[in-house]
Formats: C-alpha cells, structure tokens, sequence
C-alpha cells in the first residue's frame, strides 16, 4: 500500500483527499515498465487547476494528481533503469491523462525519465521543479534564437511565480541584465536577490495597449499570456524574441501582426510536457551548471501532501510566492 492524493469527480465538483492506494492498482493506470519510490513533487499551477477542479486539467478519473517527481527507481524492465537509480519526470501526461507525482509510488515509461545530474538531490530537483525546468526551456529557445546577453535589457513577467523565478536567476546568472513583471512589488527584494536588476510594475503591461510601443527589450520570457504578451511583443526590439510559456493572466493574445512584420519579432512557443527528450536533457544539464543550490532551496517552501489541496487554492489565490515543494513521504 502507498499514500497518494486522489482527485474523484462528484457531480460537477472535484473532491481530493489523500487516500492509502494498493500498489497492484498503478499497473492498471499506467503501461509503464518503471516503477519509481517518490521522495519529492511539486505543486504547480496546473496542478492547482487539477486538484481544485477550476481547469479542465484531468482527462481520466479517478486521478493522481502532479505533473512532476523526482524520486528512486525501485524495479525496472527498461534497459536504461536499475532499481536505485535517482530519476526525475516532468510532463508526458502525469496527472493529466495518467497517475501523477503527487503520491509515494508511480509507475512510469523509462522513456519519460531522466536520469538525474550527479550534482542534484531528489529533493533540489524539486525544488527546480516544472518550473525550473520550464524557465531553462525558454531561456534555451531564446538562445537557440541568437539572443545574447550583449543584447540587451530581457524582461521577464509573472516574475515572482515559480517559472518567472527560475527565469530571472538564470538569465542574471548568464549575464544578461533581467528586468522582473511582478504585481507583488512587496516581494522586489526577493526579485534583487535573484539578479534582477530593475522591477516593474505588473499593471504597466497588462492592460490592453498599442500594436506597436517604444522599442524596449531585446527579448523576453513571458508567463502571463493575453495583453500582456501582446505589449511584450508591441515593445520588443528590432529583431527580439519572446519565450512565451504561460497563462496566468489569460490564454488568449489581443495582439496584432504589426511586431512581426515591422519590427521581425519571434513569437517562440515554449511546451514543457511533450517537448522531445534531447531537449529536457539539455534542459536538466543546464540546470545542474546555472542554477545555485542556494537559489534552488531559496525559492521553495516544503509541505506534506496533506496540505496540497489548501496550497492549490492559495495559489490561484496569488498568495504563494516561489516554488512548494510537496515531501509525499511527511
Ligand atoms: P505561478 O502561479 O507560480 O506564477 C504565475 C505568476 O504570474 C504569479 O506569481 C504572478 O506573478 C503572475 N500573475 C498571476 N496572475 C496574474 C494576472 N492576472 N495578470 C498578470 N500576472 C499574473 O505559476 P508558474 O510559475 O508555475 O507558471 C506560470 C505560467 O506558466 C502558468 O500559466 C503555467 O500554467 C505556465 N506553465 C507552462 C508550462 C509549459 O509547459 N508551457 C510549464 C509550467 C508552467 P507576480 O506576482 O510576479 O505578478
């Protein structure tokens, strides 16, 4: 028997409670030829929609929330594992269409694993999270792109959430000069602590704004979406780029082509959950050189899995600031 949260559909309401599991149920969840003992999951945005049943996240019920863990493999058919090895798994559907992070067991494909870098715990890779990884994913397509940090100013929104935190502390340890969105101007000294360099003020990009703006950033990482990616790309310089990964103000995009065709602006959609294994290895060895253990362990409060469901609600709320690591064992 293992602990998980288990997410059950009640009419239109969606009711979780951590339940005791017997093992012999993830081999019917899942196809998968890994089974992995938990140490650490996270809670993330997604999966705050999931467990409070506000975003259509959960395909499948009942449902394991968690769209990430880090944990050890316990026995394994694929050639890759061995019982022992230390794993991390973001994405491919966890929580979403299959059994998730947010227990002590799951059951996986060696395919959507990685083995984790030498130099990160189970519980700093969690502390990295989604998010972290995320914001190593937009600052590499932003690279990819030819942006550098001689370019000039990179701004980055949802600043103080747990991507945009990620983001900041590696593009400033890159070197470039980071400019943090936030609507938590109270949380600024965090943003400084992290390497942001200036701070601005949330509502100055939010609300609906010209198609074309002062040339401001050479290049972005956006995690709000809506008007405020569409002021981000009107006040892109000639030639910048925006990683643009998030939603938190709003899945749509009142924009207009005039950034793209005047000023040659890209647009670089950034996905963490299917995006191809080269890429999340990548990922994960940028990782290990640019992100400090300190700012790893910095940003994240821990909690039992006990208290996911009251964190999920204070993070739509806007109450939480950096990541929440979730020790599924506490
Ligand atoms: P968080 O909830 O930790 O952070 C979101 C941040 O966005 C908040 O901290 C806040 O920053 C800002 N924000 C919240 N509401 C609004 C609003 N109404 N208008 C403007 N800004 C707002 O989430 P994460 O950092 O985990 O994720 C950020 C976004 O990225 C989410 O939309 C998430 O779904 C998405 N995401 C996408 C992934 C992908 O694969 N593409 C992977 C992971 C996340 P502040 O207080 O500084 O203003």
């Amino acid at each position: 028997m293992f602990n998980a949260l288990m997410l059950q559909k009640q009419d239109d309401r969606t009711l979780a409670a951590v339940e005791s599991i017997d093992e012999s149920r993830l081999a019917t969840s899942s196809d998968g030829d890994v089974l992995v003992r938990i140490d650490y999951s996270t809670l993330n945005y997604k999966d705050a929609l999931a467990i409070t049943g506000r975003g259509p996240v959960v395909r499948a019920w009942p449902m394991v929330p968690g769209i990430d863990f880090a944990g050890i493999v316990e026995t394994s058919s694929h050639p890759d594992y061995q019982p022992g090895d230390p794993v991390v798994m973001n994405g491919w559907g966890a929580g979403e269409t299959h059994w998730g992070g947010l227990a002590q067991k799951a059951r996986v494909p060696g395919a959507h694993l990685i083995a984790l870098p030498t130099g990160i715990t189970t519980r700093q890779a969690m502390a990295v999270g989604t998010a972290g990884y995320t914001a190593m994913l937009c600052v590499q397509a932003l690279e990819r792109h030819g942006v550098s940090a001689a370019d000039g100013e990179v701004l980055v929104t949802g600043a103080n959430g747990g991507v945009g935190s990620f983001a900041v502390a590696i593009l400033a340890r890159r070197g470039y000069r980071v400019i943090a969105s936030t609507g938590r101007p109270e949380e600024a000294a965090r943003l400084r602590e992290l390497g942001a360099a200036d701070i601005v003020e949330r509502a100055t990009l939010s609300a609906p704004g010209k198609p074309l703006q002062k040339e401001r950033w050479a290049a972005a990482v956006d995690c709000v979406g809506s008007h405020t990616l569409a002021n981000v790309c009107a006040s892109l310089r000639y030639g910048g780029a925006v990683a643009a990964c998030g939603l938190a103000q709003g899945m749509d995009l009142p924009a207009t082509v005039a950034p793209f065709i005047l000023r040659g602006v890209a647009l670089l959609g950034v996905d963490s959950v299917y995006v191809p294994r080269e890429r999340r290895v990548a990922a994960w060895r940028a990782i290990e050189e640019d992100v400090p253990v300190a700012t790893m362990e910095s940003v994240a409060a821990t909690i039992p899995l006990a208290d996911t469901p009251d964190y999920a609600a204070r993070l739509l709320r806007g109450e939480v600031a950096g990541r929440v690591i979730v020790d599924v064992n506490a």
